[in-house]
């Protein structure tokens, strides 16, 4: 088969997020959420699917990984920070549809944490904020493109332009909490350029078909 008269597209390096964290408080106990990591794993499936080279890094969950991607795994969210750092080094697009837990204990014990025999019926667990590691890549991204998740109740919408500016991403996708543990979602896209594209009730694999065809937006007057 012969290459269209423009010639074939270079393939871009994609890297995505997938899945929730896990902080652990001791060895077989942690604090995580419900991510379930479907939309991370359609967006990595359309991302090969169009040719690119894909990096996806998943935190722990139960998909399987899709044909041609190279699959990082890891726990915490710091471990996603280090992964996400390393892996976008040489990538043009980054894409964290991970659910990355916002804190950690500030202390993991080394063995069981025990019911003290002291007659408490409380007790208390001191919690650090996690790196945000869209923001922290996002510094220094250049004219590379990033893309956010935001999952809102309320005025979704402020939020979620306020969250776009305050981690320097060219897009947010703002969805409710109907997406979570879903093979459907409701999502509104959000450009810096100040586009609002929303799509009903699509699966997610439809909706990461218009993902990974996002280009950079071109700056707002
Ligand atoms: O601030 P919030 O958690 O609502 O932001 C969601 C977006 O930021 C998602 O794209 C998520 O992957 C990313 N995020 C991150 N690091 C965090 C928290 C969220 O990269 N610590």
């Amino acid at each position: 088969m012969s290459a269209p008269a423009s010639g074939p597209v270079a393939a871009r390096h994609v890297v995505i997020t997938a899945g929730p964290t896990r902080e652990h408080v001791d060895p077989v106990r942690f604090l995580s959420n419900e991510s379930s990591g479907r939309m991370g794993f359609a967006i990595a499936r359309a991302a090969a699917r169009r040719g690119d080279r894909v990096t996806l890094i998943a935190g722990p969950v139960h998909q399987e990984t899709p044909a041609g991607v190279d699959r990082v795994d890891v726990v915490s969210a710091r471990d996603m920070l280090a992964a996400v750092r390393s892996a976008f080094r040489d990538a043009d697009v980054l894409i964290m549809a991970a659910a990355v837990g916002d804190w950690r204990p500030a202390r993991k014990l080394a063995g069981k944490w025990r019911k003290k025999d002291d007659g408490s019926d409380t007790a208390s667990l001191e919690l650090v904020k996690n790196p945000d590691i869209l923001a922290t890549v996002a510094r220094d991204k250049g004219h590379r493109l990033a893309i956010g998740f935001a999952l809102e109740t309320g005025d979704g919408l402020r939020r979620a332009r306020a969250k776009m500016k305050r981690k320097g991403v060219d897009y947010v996708v703002l969805n409710d909490a109907s997406a979570l543990n879903s093979e459907q979602a409701t999502v509104t896209i959000l450009g810096r350029d100040g586009s609002e594209r929303r799509i009903d009730a699509r699966s997610k694999d439809e909706i990461a078909e218009v993902l990974v065809g996002l280009e950079l937006p071109t700056p707002s007057q």
